[in-house]
């Protein structure tokens, strides 16, 4: 089986953030990076999306919201979608359909090629009614209910230094495999994400909220991926993997203590469960705000492409936690064991 990767891109993507003023050249030049470090190092099928529409949008977005979103988009200064996290700026609106048409030609392209990857996406802070933590939309959402609309079965892995609570909230009584990996202690943005919360009605216990303690490193990740057997059983035609960088060790926003050998394990394990049993990869780029947060997009794809670290260019020497963090990441991930 020769599993072929794609890439969705557009040039246009080199100036679009929705990161805080403070961050958003960290988080534009990231993706410059990573751009350039794919075509040196990594073959792919390029893929150009087409912007969504304002209907697409409303299929998990609330009519308010993708109105306010409109109006935002022409005034002629930047300003905040929220409370001081996410920006609106001129013609954030137009950028915010490119994006979400970036899921919808992932999909559509799926049908021949395995695996696709979003670099500028994965955006599941977002609510229906409102934007949060640097997500104007939640294009993972929009993308997960359309498939499971047409019949498709999903499993998401979303690793992130940050819960997708967006995502949690909008697929929590789906009947979707939820697989959460990001620290957490209770108060680190957004706060939420505790073990209890499974799923409810046909998403009744497939939810997964894999916390760990702030610090954890290179291999306590790699015990957390051990929950990625559990796909095993559910069977799915799809697997969304949100890769989100900020867990590095460099990144402004610290929380993990992850280097890229921890994407590069992940693509791996998620590019041997796919020759298993044979179902589709959508893979999002999620968030990354440090200097070298292109690395550990690379490093996944590697994984992805059954390609070294070093291939892409990363040479890293895996993080070791330190015995009391680890002592309480085992622990909570042994709780969540039993709860299944
Ligand atoms: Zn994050």
């Amino acid at each position: 089986m020769v599993i072929l990767l794609g890439l969705v891109w557009d040039d246009r993507f080199l100036e679009i953030s929705f990161s805080h003023p403070m961050i958003r050249d960290l988080s534009k030049q990231r993706i410059r990076k990573f751009i350039e470090g794919a075509r040196r190092t990594l073959s792919f099928v390029e893929i150009s999306p087409e912007q969504a529409t304002e209907e697409v949008l409303k299929e998990v977005h609330t009519e308010e919201y993708v109105k306010s979103l409109k109006e935002v988009s022409k005034i002629p200064y930047i300003g905040f979608l929220d409370s001081g996290d996410t920006v609106h700026y001129p013609g954030i609106y137009e950028d915010v359909l490119l994006v979400v048409g970036s899921s919808l030609v992932a999909i559509a392209r799926s049908k021949y090629i395995d695996q696709i990857y979003v670099p500028l996406g994965g955006f599941h802070h977002a609510l229906p009614g409102k934007a949060m933590g640097f997500c104007p939309v939640n294009d993972v959402a929009i993308a997960v209910k359309r498939l499971t609309r047409s019949g498709e079965k999903v499993a998401i892995v979303d690793v992130d230094a940050h819960h997708g609570n967006g995502l949690q909230e909008i697929l929590y009584r789906d009947p979707v495999l939820k697989l959460n990996i990001f620290a957490y202690n209770g108060n680190f943005f957004p706060g939420t994400g505790r073990p209890e919360e499974r799923g409810e009605g046909e998403g009744a216990n497939l939810n997964y909220n894999i916390g760990l303690p702030l610090g954890s490193g290179d291999d306590v990740f790699e015990e957390s991926l051990s929950f990625l057997d559990l796909i095993r059983d559910f069977s799915p035609s799809y697997v969304i993997v949100i890769a989100g960088v900020d867990g590095m060790k460099d990144d402004n926003l610290a929380s993990l203590s992850l280097t890229p050998y921890s994407f590069h394990i992940l693509g791996k394990k998620i590019e041997k469960l796919q020759r298993e049993l044979s179902f589709n990869v959508i893979g999002y780029g999620g968030g990354g705000y440090g200097e070298c947060s292109h690395l550990g997009m690379l490093a996944f794809l590697a994984g992805l492409s059954k390609l070294s670290l070093t291939s892409v260019g990363v040479d890293t020497t895996k993080t070791v936690t330190d015995p009391s963090v680890s002592h309480e990441a085992r622990r909570r991930m042994d709780k969540l064991r039993i709860r299944t």
